[in-house]
């Protein structure tokens, strides 16, 4: 059915059986139907080459987080452009914006002091340049054997070797011969899932740290190196963290010296009302990785920010070691640095995470009014993020049969009606730009209400 309406809303855009080998695109998509061809936006809206207008309750991937024509984003870019378009930083080269960006990106992070950053293209890059830095850091001091890495079953953080054998996603790993062995996954914590009867989240969380505890006694804590994970777990269903979840799971790394990442490639710059994740959670990190929002999408970046203690090592070290032998020809791309700089600028002068909690409680509240539907199963999300899971009577343990395809249904019905969102299997993900208007966010629930309709 999807199939057969994608094909029909789509007739006339002439790209069936394009040459592109399409990222995250199963084989029929590109053959046989004619993928959704977008080639405008504006604010909170696409617009397909046929002309027609969706809103974008997705924010692109996640990421478009000033919407689709911020003309100060696109100006910085321009303006770059034409003075230098490129110069790398290798060898002690390096170009203004670079450096202008690391130093504005570590004023944004208050949750603890963060020393040094280091730029990539992506989530992926940062997440795998992560895991260089933290073998770097356990070689400089002297103990090699402390390498091994705890993610959590359906984290996501990026699709690279490394990052992929990070991320709990099965998906990621069948086929490809992962995750790679140095990689352990631990409990995912969604508590409406997870959750023994009577068991309260801080029950849950407690249980979830004590499984922790115990994979690292049994690996050996002296091979344990860092451990990872979203403040809110994104593409694998949106997930927020149970209550005190993130308190205990520090408390076990830290007692075995275990280094902790956040990735904030989603979360960072206000999507959960506050700057990054880690404020929400008090989450002290000594690693963060970041992408998406620090351009909102306009030029490819992200980056890693290194805590004062691991950087001391590295930089103690590195006459010893050689130099962090680690790298892209792109890392500090000057447009992309210059639109980063400004996109930092403009969250800072309109208080984006006011502006987010100030819109937040509509998006959330009007969404969450459609728990009883009979066939969701939960409803979650803070901020602007928010997931909505499918399964009968209310319970994580009766799934709706894959091949009925509830999610891509619903995802269809929307797209028909001008929205899309992100759907992965019977779980519809949303996480809209943070400029959307109280009407927007109106126009957004009207939508998903009547999807919901046409697919019960
Ligand atoms: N980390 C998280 C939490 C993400 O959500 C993503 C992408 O969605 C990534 C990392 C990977 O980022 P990229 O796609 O830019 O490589």
């Amino acid at each position: 059915l999807q199939k057969e309406e994608s094909t029909e809303s789509k007739d006339g855009q002439g790209f069936k059986g394009h040459d592109m080998l399409a990222p995250f695109t199963a084989g029929w998509q590109t053959t046989d139907v004619h993928p959704l061809v977008i080639e405008k936006s504006e604010g909170s809206y696409v617009y397909d080459t046929n002309g027609k207008k969706y809103l974008d309750s997705l924010a692109g991937l996640w990421c478009t987080a000033l919407g689709g024509n911020e003309p100060r984003l696109v100006n910085a870019a321009v303006a770059q452009l034409n003075s230098l378009p490129f110069y790398h930083s290798f060898w002690n080269r390096t170009t203004k914006p670079s450096l202008d960006l690391a130093k504005e990106l570590l004023e944004t992070f208050t949750a603890r002091k963060m020393a040094k950053a280091f730029f990539t293209n992506s989530g992926s890059e940062a997440n795998d340049t992560q895991v260089k830095l933290v073998w770097y850091y356990n070689n400089a001091l002297g103990r090699p054997e402390k390498k091994k890495f705890i993610a959590r079953a359906k984290s996501y953080h990026g699709s690279t070797l490394i990052a992929a054998s990070l991320s709990g996603l099965p998906a990621l790993h069948q086929k490809f011969d992962l995750p790679a062995p140095f990689v352990l996954h631990t409990d995912c914590p969604h508590y409406w899932r997870y959750h023994l009867p009577g068991e309260t989240e801080e029950e849950f969380s407690t249980r979830l740290a004590n499984n922790l505890e115990n994979l690292i006694l049994k690996e050996g804590p002296e091979t344990i190196a860092a451990f990872i994970a979203e403040p809110v777990m994104g593409a694998g269903g949106v997930i927020p963290p149970p209550a005190t979840y993130f308190d205990k799971v520090q408390a076990v790394v830290k007692k075995y010296d275990i280094l902790f990442i956040a990735d904030e490639v989603i979360c960072a710059f206000g999507r959960l009302g506050t700057m990054y994740g880690c404020d929400k959670y008090n989450i002290k990190p000594d690693l963060v990785s970041v992408a998406k929002a620090l351009s909102s999408a306009y030029m490819p970046i992200g980056a890693v920010m290194v805590s004062p203690e691991v950087s001391d090592v590295i930089h103690s070290q590195s006459n010893k070691l050689g130099s962090f032998s680690h790298g892209f020809t792109y890392s500090g791309h000057p447009v992309s640095c210059a639109v980063a700089i400004e996109a930092l600028k403009i969250y800072k002068e309109r208080n984006i995470p006011e502006q987010v909690n100030r819109i937040a409680p509509k998006f959330q509240d009007g969404l969450k009014a459609f728990s009883d539907s009979p066939i969701i199963g939960e409803i979650r999300g803070t901020g602007l993020i928010l997931g909505t899971e499918f399964a009968d009577n209310k319970s994580p343990n009766d799934p709706f049969p894959p091949e009925w395809g509830i999610g891509a249904y619903f995802g269809v019905q929307c797209e028909k009606r001008g929205m899309l969102v992100r759907v992965a299997g019977d779980n519809i993900m949303m996480s809209p730009p943070f400029i959307m208007t109280p009407e927007e966010i109106d126009e957004l629930i009207r939508i998903y209400g009547e999807a919901l309709k046409a697919t019960e």
